[in-house]
């Protein structure tokens, strides 16, 4: 019998569970804190499992109707022994209305536990800690690189850290230098972990000793706050704050202490604006989307027609750099309902030379142009969006010629397979459940989702 662990993962997301068969089990996200409306991100373990134990899992009270799944999209795995997430095939995942659910959509998939001893962790998409990020920075500050500064610009609700990085050749830093400045801000909203491994890739390549990042560190000062809302993040909230704040909905008037670390960030920005030796250059928060492929941008509509051209430079340069980013996906708009964004917000108080856009990525699949197949991303490929995002600068601000033709090798990835997961189709006959007779069939089958298309 599966039995739901007892200590749940950090960032950790179930609430109800309902065994409703043998080998079914009916599973209901836990809302946001203080705000029943978000229900997407789930991350759970299990164990106590069985050799060759077949489960269904329902997911029953997603709180959106649209979804990747859709696409293709398979919740992720992991297990003791095989530490490195996967997604599930996406034949085992089914996703459809379901009558028995007051007509809500459910996402079904099925599992085949293979090993007593592991325990099993699934999630919505690659997890990324608090505790994870605290990790990474304290790695980095141990390394004593004198461009690569941390510092805690305030706190959360519960007390946890709002880290704020600078990234800059320390001349830059020097009492009465200019500065021209790229402000980045990421995880606002703490379900979309994808936002933290782009964030990881644009830091980690502009520490590094690629000559490119050299040429930026020089130019340029990287402000980065990676993670605006570490509670949410810690909770296993998808969408907002402890008290139940979609933090990106709130830059307008943020309060110091229902919204304390929006509030830091914004002061900052503020105070940087009003600093006339410093001139904010670019403004780009960066999340995750649950029902679009590729990466892609949203930016603002300015009355003025050059600097809503000028505008739309950044990230044509950056669709030419990464294969996984759409410049047809990317659109501009004024609309009502995301007045309270960063992206928004900041486009209406910084001055005409200043661009703030909000980057997206897909917590699925991008589609590489020409192409019609959807390639899932990984860890690496988020990452690797962010080392192209860095890497943009380089081409926007024209720096290239500055760049020392040195060849300097790329590491080379170590790909290592794992072996996968056995999983049952969750579709077809009762010989495929574990004593599958005729009455097992019957409650498989009103849910099975070919019904429903
Ligand atoms: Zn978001």
């Amino acid at each position: 019998m599966a039995e739901r662990s007892q200590t749940a993962p950090e960032a950790g997301n179930l609430g109800r569970v309902d065994q409703v068969s043998e080998f079914e089990y009916d599973l209901f996200i836990r809302p946001d804190t203080c705000n029943p409306r978000f229900r997407v991100w789930f991350n759970f373990t299990v164990e106590n499992v069985k050799e060759s134990q077949r489960v269904i899992f329902n997911i029953v009270n997603f709180s959106k109707t649209k979804s990747l799944y859709r696409d293709g999209m398979a919740p992720m795995v992991k297990s003791t022994s095989r530490p490195k997430w996967q997604r599930l095939p996406p034949k085992n995942v089914y996703y459809y209305r379901c009558p028995d659910h007051r007509k809500n959509y459910v996402m079904s998939f099925a599992f085949c536990f293979d090993r007593e001893e592991d325990i099993y962790q699934f999630a919505y998409c690659y997890p990324y800690t608090y505790t994870r990020f605290q990790h990474y920075l304290d790695s980095l500050q141990k390394r004593n690189m004198d461009y690569f500064f941390r510092e805690q610009l305030g706190q959360s609700v519960q007390q946890r850290q709002l880290d704020l990085l600078t990234i800059t050749s320390p001349e830059n830093l020097r009492e009465g230098a200019e500065q021209k400045v790229v402000f980045i801000t990421g995880r606002v909203h703490p379900g979309e972990t994808p936002s933290s491994f782009v964030c990881q890739g644009i830091i980690d390549f502009l520490i590094s000793q690629h000559p490119v990042a050299r040429v930026l560190r020089e130019h340029l000062v990287f402000k980065i706050a990676p993670m605006l809302n570490p509670d949410g993040v810690y909770l296993g909230n998808y969408r907002c704050s402890l008290m139940g704040f979609d933090l990106n909905r709130h830059w307008l008037d943020p309060s110091p202490w229902a919204h304390p670390t929006l509030h830091g960030v914004k002061q900052l920005i503020v105070q940087m604006y009003n600093d006339p030796k410093t001139s904010l250059e670019f403004y780009i928060d960066i999340h995750a989307h649950s029902t679009m492929m590729n990466g892609f941008m949203y930016g603002n509509i300015f009355e003025d027609e050059e600097r809503f051209q000028r505008q739309a430079i950044f990230p044509k340069l950056l669709c030419q750099n990464a294969e996984d980013f759409s410049y047809s996906s990317t659109s501009f708009n004024r609309d009502a309902v995301k007045a309270g964004t960063g992206r928004r917000f900041l486009g209406g108080l910084l001055d005409h030379t200043s661009y703030c856009y909000t980057l997206e990525v897909s917590f699925y699949s991008y589609i590489i142009g020409g192409t019609t197949a959807a390639v899932p991303y990984t860890e690496e490929a988020y990452m690797k969006l962010g080392r192209n995002v860095a890497r943009t600068f380089l081409d926007y601000y024209r720096l290239n010629p500055m760049v020392e033709k040195v060849a300097i090798p790329m590491p080379r990835l170590r790909k290592e397979k794992p072996p996968p997961y056995k999983c049952p189709l969750l579709r077809g006959s009762a010989s495929n459940y574990p004593n599958g007779k005729g009455d097992k069939k019957s409650s498989v089958n009103h849910r099975d989702p070919s019904n429903s298309f």
